[in-house]
């Protein structure tokens, strides 16, 4: 059983935006066990997609097309299957009021272009869409093959082929086998030092594992292959167990759950606030925070203090200290924090200041210095990291060890140090 993946799209050939549609169904179909030989992209050209299409049907059992369904002129993807399979389209009512409805929630009149998309080539299957206006369209062509046709927008096409396209490919195709895999993450080592830890595990078949390094994080991907659910589930829980045991406090979440969200469940369950002071983050630690959902129920306030003078007005650093010590030093961070938790009457306070480059650095204060602190109901503590020299990824990093600096805090680990 093989599949080829049929992207339609000029701005993927421009390179205009990456083909991440592609990369997707990839990964699903290969967790149905489904092989993939080839994958093609199109611009929006009826001739050049109908010659793809003929192609892929004449070397796959299953041809899975995303983007050009659309209401606009440049959506050909649904004229040209019709044309190629010779089933020619119809108006389906059911799908016309849909649409109609949808437009009709937000307040506006449909278009006629919308119309376009209520055509149905006879005899297929229509695939719900209930994130936007193109439904999806399953094409059985006897004896064995079939044709998909999904939209190109990711968060229409994603959970169509997951919830809709991928079961029905296993009942037509009898395919027992599932592939499915958990990602454990790490913050504060490096991958060797991951490498190390994890040690013989390596050797392990079903689940397998994988590192993979992701912005200031060490993912461990764990994979396993069962027929049923049941089965997926007890061998990915074991091989979980075994990583967690061998990996300690580095690690910290699990799949979708970043630092943010670790933070923010740990601060609700012990009733607890938080304010932060950014400096060379820039605020990108509050917006992470608050990217959480109910995050208002622990974070009080985030300032930039970017100048000395915000540092002094804002959080009441004392001029003195900034000139003694300079801006990006432990005893200003502790300041700065100390400062926010008075000031916001917080349980816990934690501020960022460092030289997050390119220019800007001396012999003595390197690009990459960070001080993070922390203002908590014993204290204050600063700790001092030495970044790299990506003004980018320093900012990352940065308010990534802030964050790791509360979790461990909450955790009463000792602080992070990078390993
Ligand atoms: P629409 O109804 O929005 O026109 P469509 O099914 O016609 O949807 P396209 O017009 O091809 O889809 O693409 C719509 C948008 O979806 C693109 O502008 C792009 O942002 C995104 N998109 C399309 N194809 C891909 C792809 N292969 N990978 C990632 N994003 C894609
Ligand atoms: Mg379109």
């Amino acid at each position: 059983m093989n599949a080829e993946i049929l992207t339609v799209g000029t701005e993927l050939l421009l390179g205009q935006i990456v083909d991440t549609n592609a990369a997707f169904v990839a990964e699903r179909l290969a967790e149905a066990g489904i092989d993939v030989y080839c994958k093609t992209t199109v611009g929006d050209n009826a001739a050049r997609i109908e010659a793809a299409l003929r192609q892929a049907l004449g070397r796959a059992q299953v041809v899975l097309c995303t983007g050009g369904l659309g209401p606009t002129e440049d959506d050909l993807t649904r004229d040209v299957v019709a044309a190629v399979t010779g089933r020619p389209l119809r108006l389906d009512p059911a799908v016309l009021a849909q649409i109609q409805a949808r437009f009709a929630r937000r307040g506006i009149p449909m278009p006629k272009s919308n119309e376009r998309q209520a055509q149905v080539p006879e005899g297929a299957e229509v695939l719900e869409n209930p994130r936007g206006t193109a439904p999806g369209l399953l094409l059985r062509l006897p004896p064995d093959r079939t044709v998909i046709l999904v939209p190109g927008v990711p968060a229409e096409m994603r959970p169509m082929v997951t919830e809709m396209v991928l079961p029905r490919l296993r009942e037509a195709y009898g395919l027992r086998g599932r592939i499915r895999s958990r990602v454990l993450r790490t913050v504060g080592v490096s991958e060797s030092r991951v490498n190390e830890l994890l040690g013989d595990l390596w050797e392990e078949r079903n689940p397998t594992i994988a590192l993979l390094a992701r912005s200031g994080e060490i993912h461990v991907r764990i994979t396993a292959k069962a027929e049923t659910e049941e089965e997926l589930a007890r061998l990915l829980d074991a091989r979980e167990a075994q990583v967690r045991e061998r990996l300690g406090d580095i690690l910290f979440g699990r799949d979708e759950e970043g630092l943010e969200v670790v933070v923010g469940r740990l601060l609700t369950e012990r009733g607890l606030t938080l304010a932060v002071a950014e400096s060379c983050t820039g605020g990108l630690l509050a917006h992470r925070i608050t990217n959480v959902p109910g995050s208002s129920a622990y974070f009080e306030r985030g300032a930039v203090t970017y100048s000395n003078r915000a540092k002094t007005a804002l959080l009441g650093v004392p001029d003195e200290l900034i000139a003694a010590k300079g801006a990006v030093s432990a005893e200003v961070a502790a300041a700065m924090a100390e400062g926010m938790r008075e000031r916001a009457g917080t349980d816990l306070a934690v501020a960022v200041t460092g030289i997050a480059g390119p220019g800007g650095g001396t012999a003595e204060k390197p690009v990459g210095l960070t001080y993070v602190a922390l203002a908590h109901a014993s204290g204050v503590e600063a700790h001092e990291f030495r970044f790299f020299t990506d003004r980018d990824l320093n900012k990352q990093r940065a308010a990534q060890t802030a964050l790791d600096l509360v979790r461990r805090h909450l955790l009463g680990l000792p602080p992070p140090s990078l390993r």
